[in-house]
């Protein structure tokens, strides 16, 4: 018998998982390694609380988890409660699949003020991530801005901007629903350092903006190139940038109070405010011939009470594995860290990809152990009942997948009308639902 730790239980981790259950059947028991006793990583606290269907992808997981030879371990934190060196002796091989929950600094002045805020932290305050249910955003100001040409850029905006009916039928927890709902944010920018040619917005969010019941994207029509410039862009790129240029002619939608600006060619140079945040010093750009931004040394202010720093993630180093500074990730080859040790997912890659990249990454991952590491027996490695062992010396308490079920059936019962659930936003809350 072979044993393995996947460490991480999103998409990442659960792809690996599934795909070394198929590799070596009945001849592996394989260990989904959680921090949290809820399962699903970037699924539950990344994905938006208004794209359920995304979410629904979690059910390809419990199939994963109810199959013979996997389990879950819950209320574990890897580098805290265990170490990998100890994961290595108990293990024939350990994956790190815990994505990229930090975010990426700016590196300006202001940024530290209170009312900056990093997306992870707010998307983790609107998903009920336990380390930022009291991030308490400031709301109560009427323009917001949002630094970021991405996908999560535009989850963030579209939260702030949508009404109370339109984001109560999904998973967004109530303390932010409530916050949102009583906010006077009614200017909402959206800062790209960089042209709408450039934007890393996917035309299925993009095509969204038109059609929020209180809200409206405003696009200048200066601000791009001849049509014909769109013809070297691949497709998908192509479809976001007509998007973008169908708001500029249209104009913006008079009969809705929330204005989506996006100002592009705008890189910020400064936050600045008394004791908080109050505006933006942000630096005209220009493309050089690289498409790269390059200031004009033109500046102007942007007001904004509430400001989230949108630009990417990186995965926090671990003790024991060897660390990529700038790519903010594991160093790795191909997936490989060292001898029986891989990253998949965002710690491999860094932060970009949808869910169902991670599907082929993981899959590749678990190859690579299957050619390194034959069926046959495990060198005398305990596997989940020497981490249990070890654990129980340290007073730490997993969980189990019986008991997530406990704790979603909880939530499922206190869910509001319509939603599908009302998470639990503290881990005391997750272990008294289970008896702890
Ligand atoms: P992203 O797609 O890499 O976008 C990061 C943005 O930040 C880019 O526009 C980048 O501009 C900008 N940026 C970086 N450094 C900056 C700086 N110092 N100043 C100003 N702007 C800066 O990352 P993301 O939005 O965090 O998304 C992560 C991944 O998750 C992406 O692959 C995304 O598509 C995916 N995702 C998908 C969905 C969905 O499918 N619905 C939802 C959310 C996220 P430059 O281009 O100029 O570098």
């Amino acid at each position: 018998m072979r044993h393995f730790a996947v460490v991480g239980s999103g998409p990442g981790g659960f792809y690996t998982a599934e795909a070394l259950n198929k590799a070596y059947g009945e001849a592996a028991r394989i260990d989904i390694i959680d921090r949290y006793p809820v399962p699903y990583g970037l699924v539950r606290f990344g994905v938006a609380p208004d794209h359920q269907s995304l979410k629904a992808v979690s059910k390809r997981y419990d199939t994963t988890a109810d199959t013979a030879g996997v389990d879950f371990i819950g209320n574990v934190t890897v580098g805290r409660d265990v170490s990998i060196a100890e994961l290595l002796d108990l293990y024939d091989a350990v994956v790190l699949a815990i994505g990229a929950p930090h975010d990426r600094k700016l590196g300006i002045a202001g940024e530290d003020l209170p009312g900056v805020v990093g997306s992870a932290a707010f998307v983790g305050w609107y998903n009920g991530h336990p380390e930022f249910a009291h991030l308490h955003p400031p709301l109560g100001g009427t323009h917001a801005a949002v630094i970021g040409n991405g996908n999560v850029a535009l989850d963030c905006a579209r939260i702030l901007s949508k009404t109370r009916g339109e984001l109560q039928g999904g998973d967004i927890v109530n303390h932010a629903l409530d916050a949102l709902e009583a906010s006077p944010v009614r200017t909402v920018t959206i800062l790209g350092r960089r042209g709408p040619l450039q934007i890393s917005m996917t035309p299925k969010e993009l095509g969204e903006l038109g059609h929020i019941e209180a809200a409206t994207p405003v696009v200048d029509p200066a601000d791009f190139p001849d049509a014909e410039a769109d013809e070297a862009l691949e497709p998908g790129q192509r479809k976001s940038v007509s998007l973008l240029r169908d708001y500029a002619a249209n104009g913006p939608d008079p009969s809705k109070p929330t204005l989506m600006v996006f100002d592009f060619y705008a890189k910020p140079l400064a936050i600045e405010g008394d004791g908080k945040a109050e505006r933006i010093i942000v630096e005209r750009t220009r493309l050089d011939e690289n498409d790269r931004a390059v200031g004009t040394g033109e500046t102007y202010e942007v007001p904004a009470s509430l400001v989230i720093s949108s630009i990417g993630y990186s995965t926090p180093p671990m003790e024991g594995v060897p660390y990529d500074e700038r790519g903010g990730r594991f160093l790795n080859e191909n997936g490989k860290i060292a001898d029986r040790l891989y990253c998949v997912g965002w710690a491999r890659r860094g932060p970009t990809g949808t869910i169902g990249t991670n599907r082929p990454d993981g899959y590749e991952v678990a190859a690579q152990i299957e050619a390194a590491i034959a069926a046959g027996s495990s060198d005398g490695r305990k596997g989940a009942e020497g981490l249990k062992t070890l654990l129980s010396t340290r007073d730490v308490m997993p969980t189990d997948y019986d008991d997530w079920r406990k704790i979603e059936q909880t939530e499922t019962a206190n869910a509001r009308p319509g939603s599908p659930r009302e998470k639990f936003v503290r881990v005391e809350d997750w272990l008294k639902a289970v008896g702890r």
